[in-house]
């Protein structure tokens, strides 16, 4: 910890998905912007201990770090809006800090003491925070759960703690709550408002900064009415208005005097905000001269919180071929060879991204197919990467009932496999697995080194021989079948350094036809998006010229 680290605290009131983790990450982003450096760290009230092995239905994507964390999707969030690199300390939970206080207990490190929620995990959280703050000017530490819930008090009783630990220039709480119109009375009603920053002050915590969300600009007298209940001054009363697109939120904040604010509230000195690449960005994205539709074939179809970082990164991938990217999210279990022709008609690029499980598998080998045989982009990324491998080993290496061995274990061809043996780069140990390895420790995670062949779809994207992407899977492309495999046309275009692990597969004769085993969405950011996704969505644009021009 850098001694001179600055903390805001935000927290949420009134109810949830107001865009706290946004909201965080855009502070980062316009702190950025004065030229300070930033991390954020989210404090999630639940008891997993991560949320590897939590269901997407309920809790969205699993982020995944460098580091092989897996995380809350709001780091995603704080690493597309600044650049902060997130690990895992900057993910903890009810459930990681209990685990480390029981362990510590069980070791004796309390001699004897009775273990209590004050002091102890208490502590153990105040200690978990600062280890986020490692070097950066402000730490923004998001809280969350809404305010009033049972579970997130530790948390809020460690961070009111905090600010008697580090004193009152050191420390920021901001309150994100929620002010609704009220069409019958035409009016927005402050009362959630007041009501939430009571329930804060009764636990200790007096915000300094509300972010109220709203649909419209609050008037003068409105902000007045609510610094008056609330006690908050009136230029800290900032409205968060819904915007038409998430990276409009720093603009907006700035707009109001966030920054400004807190700047002076927390007494840094900085530059004046540079938001011109936001700004441009913002541009980019209200005027595409071109659009383009991507059916992403998969299970989650109706939560699009399972892909949120596949989403930003398609939509990267459109700002920077100027043109707005419509996704047409398909469920792999309607698709079969006849209803294929009809629901993927419309499509100018397909992309199959990751996934666990059998359900829909067929669905999207008939999806791959669809693209491999009529030339449409197909982009292929982990579990889509594998179902390209096994259509073209059933339908052009002619191994009939090819599959992975997660889907089918009996298969005569199990072109993708759990690898018994392999050499981890990043624990630089030899790894072993069998079927009754444990779920969780079995998985490839985080980032690991790819050598890409020249000529390819994918030199052609990354331009360098040598790059890092992240994983998160159990399954490998089976070594076995390679020479089979590419004697009939499949190019590998990525591996590990030392050959042993399949990163990049191609089908040449195609536009463009390229599945990776890593996750590219994870680093793709607004100003510097993905190659992978540039180029994906680049040559899915060609493709819907030239359908245009017949
Ligand atoms: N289920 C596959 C595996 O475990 C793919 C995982 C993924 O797409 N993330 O290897």
């Amino acid at each position: 910890m850098a001694k001179d680290t600055k903390y805001i605290f935000v927290t949420g009131g009134v109810l949830s998905s107001l865009g706290k983790g946004l909201a965080s990450a855009a502070i980062g982003a316009l702190l950025e912007s004065r030229g300070l450096t930033v991390t954020i760290q989210k404090l999630d009230p639940y008891i997993n201990v991560d949320p590897g092995t939590m269901n997407p239905f309920q809790h969205g994507e699993v982020f995944v770090t460098d580091d092989g964390t897996e995380t809350d999707l709001d780091l995603g969030h704080y690493e597309r809006f600044t650049h902060a690199k997130m690990g895992k300390n900057n993910n903890f939970t009810t459930g990681k800090i209990y685990h480390s206080v029981i362990t510590k207990e069980r070791k004796g490190d309390y001699l004897g003491g009775t273990v209590q929620v004050i002091p102890h995990i208490t502590d153990e959280i105040k200690n978990s925070v600062k280890l986020a703050a490692n070097d950066v000017d402000v730490l923004i530490v998001e809280i969350g759960g809404t305010i009033g819930d049972i579970e997130s008090l530790p948390f809020l009783e460690a961070i009111r703690q905090f600010r008697a630990d580090v004193g009152k220039e050191n420390s920021l709480y901001i309150h994100l709550t929620l002010v609704p119109y009220i069409s019958t009375a035409g009016e927005v009603k402050t009362k959630p408002t007041q009501h939430s920053v009571k329930e804060l002050r009764s636990i200790g915590i007096q915000p300094d900064i509300l972010l109220c969300r709203t649909d419209r600009f609050l008037s003068k007298d409105i902000k007045a009415k609510i610094s008056l209940f609330c006690n908050v001054s009136v230029d800290a009363v900032i409205t968060a208005k819904d915007v038409d697109h998430i990276y409009e939120v720093p603009l907006i904040f700035h707009q109001e005097g966030l920054d400004d604010q807190i700047i002076e509230l927390l007494n840094i000195w900085t530059r004046n905000p540079q938001l011109d690449n936001w700004e441009e960005l913002i541009k980019k994205i209200k005027a595409p001269k071109h659009s383009v539709t991507i059916a992403v074939v998969g299970k989650y179809v109706d939560l699009t919180e399972s892909y949120k970082s596949l989403n930003e990164a398609l939509c990267h991938g459109g700002i920077s071929n100027d043109c707005k990217v419509n996704l047409n999210f398909i469920d792999s279990e309607k698709l079969d060879s006849g209803t294929c022709i009809q629901m993927l008609a419309d499509a100018e690029g397909i992309l199959v991204p990751g996934g666990f499980g059998q359900r829909g598998i067929e669905g999207k080998i008939c999806a791959a197919n669809f693209a491999r045989v009529n030339k449409v982009p197909y982009f292929g990324i982990c579990l889509g990467m594998q179902i390209a491998v096994i259509e073209f080993a059933r339908h052009v290496a002619g191994l009939e009932n090819a599959n992975s061995s997660e889907f089918d274990a009996n298969t005569p061809y199990p072109v993708i496999y759990l690898m018994r043996e392999w050499f981890d780069e990043r624990s630089q140990t030899v790894q072993r697995r069998d079927d009754l390895s444990d779920k969780g420790a079995t998985m490839r995670l985080g980032a690991y080194s790819c050598h890409i062949e020249n000529n390819s779809f994918a030199s052609q994207a990354y331009q360098k021989e040598d790059i890092s992407e992240r994983h998160r899977h159990r399954y490998e492309f089976n070594n076995e079948f390679m020479d089979q495999l590419k004697e009939k046309g499949m190019i590998v275009s990525g591996a590990s350094p030392n050959g042993e692990l399949v990163e990049i597969i191609e089908i040449g004769d195609h536009p463009w036809f390229l599945g990776c085993q890593f996750h590219p969405e994870f680093k793709s950011r607004p100003m510097e998006p993905h190659p992978l996704f540039r180029d994906f969505i680049g040559a899915s644009l060609r493709n819907s010229q030239s359908r245009n021009q017949q």
